[in-house]
């Protein structure tokens, strides 16, 4: 159906929580607009925007979406025009919103309560226009993003195969849930057993837990497969805090320490905050002496916006 050029390198980290050996898998490496999971996703998109001759983008995301910010530098490498939808209330000023801007996209402000209407009506007036504009959901949520991460498992497992290893537990950050359904669509169709941990950077577990069900279950209907039940999935809510974006000190601590011993950026609202509530989760459950693969899912220019809130000791 579609064919992933990318994939990513894993690594084993200097840092060690609870006596466990930390491994990475380094998706904000990936080759295009600073990597992350929506580099891969996106891709896939562009290869499907390409096929079927679409000539403009639309899809929406906060001033901090790593998303829009991918989307943006693909519609412009590519040459067509890029529509971003933009609730202003949970907008500041970022590195993304910076790039966004410089990729040249046609941002589009309203509030959270709009932004369903304000889709309908972009997407109205451009083919009044006489335009054939392709949308994406928020976050690249949707079977192809799903697949993108199905993709992402068989390279872990091509990873396992030649090192002779065997992760106990994969870790990342959970936010539409798409990365977490390819990885546990990825399990399924392999018939492995092995926790996969979302730690939620902002929903609650009811309703992570329901879409990433929902997400699994449409992917394998694609696939011809069947249903599976909410007890395959783990979305933990426990290190939300009080929601998308917030961040207490731990998280800035943490931050640098795994700049400091493993060069590598983190940043608070996604990969900074689920490598914290990773780290806590070993704690409180006791797991030591495992192999936890930590999967970076990217938003390097987020790190730069924290740079200066950093600890000096
Ligand atoms: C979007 C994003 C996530 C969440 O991915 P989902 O597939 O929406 O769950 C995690 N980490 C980073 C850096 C992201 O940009």
């Amino acid at each position: 159906m579609f064919t992933n050029s990318s994939s990513s390198i894993v690594h084993k980290m200097n840092c060690k929580l609870n006596n466990n050996n930390i491994y990475i898998k380094r998706e904000d490496l990936l080759p295009i607009s600073f990597g992350g999971n929506k580099a891969r996703k996106a891709e896939l998109f562009f290869k499907e925007i390409e096929e079927k001759n679409f000539n403009c983008v639309v899809t929406y995301g906060s001033s901090s979406s790593n998303h829009c910010r991918v989307i943006a530098n693909l519609a412009a490498a590519n040459r067509i025009p890029c529509y971003i939808i933009s609730p202003t209330d949970v907008s500041g000023i970022t590195f993304n919103k910076k790039l966004m801007q410089l990729f040249n996209a046609k941002i589009i402000q309203c509030t959270t309560n709009e932004v369903k209407e304000k889709i309908s009506s972009t997407l109205e007036e451009l083919k009044d226009y006489g335009m054939n504009p392709y949308f994406i959901e928020g976050g690249g949520h949707g079977n192809i993003g799903t697949l993108a991460y199905l993709r992402a498992y068989q390279e872990i497992l091509k990873y396992e195969k030649e090192n002779s290893q065997f992760f106990d537990y994969i870790f990342h950050a959970s936010g539409t849930g798409t990365t977490q359904a390819g990885l546990i669509s990825g399990q399924i169709l392999n018939k492995d057993e092995r926790n996969i941990v979302g730690i939620s950077i902002a929903r609650e577990k009811a309703r992570g837990e329901k879409v990433v069900l929902e997400s699994v279950n449409a992917f394998l209907k694609e696939m011809n497969q069947e249903d599976i039940t909410k007890n395959k999935i783990k979305f933990l809510d426990d290190y939300t805090l009080d929601g998308y974006g917030k961040f207490n000190d731990d998280i800035l601590k943490i931050i640098k320490t795994v700049l400091v011993e493993d060069g590598i950026p983190l940043d608070s609202t996604y990969t900074g905050k689920a490598f914290w509530g990773m780290r806590e989760y070993l704690k409180k459950e006791s797991v030591s002496n495992k192999n936890v693969l930590f999967i970076h899912t990217g938003g390097t220019p987020l790190f730069f916006d924290r740079l200066e809130e950093l600890p000096y000791e």
